[in-house]
């Protein structure tokens, strides 16, 4: 079975003392026998706290964003060996907030993604596409295109170390979803794009996860496709009740 995962973006929220209330409920009410990996992504300032606070759970951490250079003169950013060093082995990267408000291209990102695997970590790329790119029809072309643009230069043995979070930018904090049916099918054709570059036991083994208002009462329904390896969870992640039940609703599909 492919690996499954629960992923919470808390974004910009949660100072360190809301951060260990959070991580407190989260310890408290998350699943003891959840199917999928629970990850938890913090601010950067607050990730080493996650980190220390989570040692002893089975609760990952993530980094929201990471730059590609290994160090240097870039003011405000943060490098794979900062990561690494406080112990974050996965990041997020080609969030559509990122690529919307921080001028992220396909081109960046892939430099980035080389930095990732070059330092061993497990990336969670982000793909979607607008709601005039759906309406418009193009959204398989919006999507196929950021994932070989940000992710085809990598090696076959890199795979392993990637997701890919579908995330429609139209569902991102609206309280709209795409459908099961809609989010089956990108999750397929993702699927096959990857398949028709790298193969069949690469695309086979890559966990694509739905990210999108995912609620605890449409979380079932979503993961329920057989494509739709689990859930890239914004809004709801900062609840403690809900991420727990939407991890919960999870296991109760597989
Ligand atoms: C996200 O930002 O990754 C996300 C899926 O947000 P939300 O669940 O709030 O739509």
């Amino acid at each position: 079975m492919r690996h499954q995962i629960v992923a919470g973006n808390w974004k910009m929220n949660n100072n360190a003392e809301q951060t260990e209330d959070l991580l407190n409920a989260l310890i408290e009410k998350l699943p003891d026998d959840a199917a999928a990996e629970i990850i938890v992504c913090p601010s950067f300032v607050n990730l080493s706290q996650a980190v220390q606070h989570l040692e002893f759970t089975n609760i990952a951490v993530a980094a929201q964003n990471m730059h590609e250079a290994a160090s240097g003169a870039y003011t405000g950013e943060v490098s794979a060996d900062m990561l690494k060093s406080i112990g974050v082995e996965t990041v997020i990267l080609g969030h559509s907030e990122r690529r919307a408000y921080f001028g992220e291209t396909d081109q960046s990102l892939a430099k980035k993604a080389t930095t990732a695997i070059e330092n061993d970590m497990r990336i969670i790329f982000c793909v979607g596409e607008e709601l005039s790119e759906r309406q418009n029809g193009i959204f398989e072309e919006v999507v196929q295109r950021q994932v070989r643009n940000g992710l085809f230069h990598l090696s076959e043995e890199a795979w392993p170390q990637i997701v890919i979070a579908y995330e429609p930018v139209w569902a991102i904090g609206t309280g709209e979803t795409a459908t099961p049916q809609q989010a089956g099918e990108m999750h397929a054709f993702i699927r096959n794009t990857v398949r028709e570059k790298y193969g069949n036991d690469i695309a086979e083994a890559l966990p694509i996860l739905y990210g999108g208002s995912v609620k605890p009462d449409n979380a079932r329904e979503i993961f329920s496709h057989p494509d739709v390896d689990g859930g890239l969870i914004g809004g709801a992640s900062l609840k403690a009740e809900d991420f727990a039940k939407i991890a919960g609703a999870f296991s109760e599909h597989s």
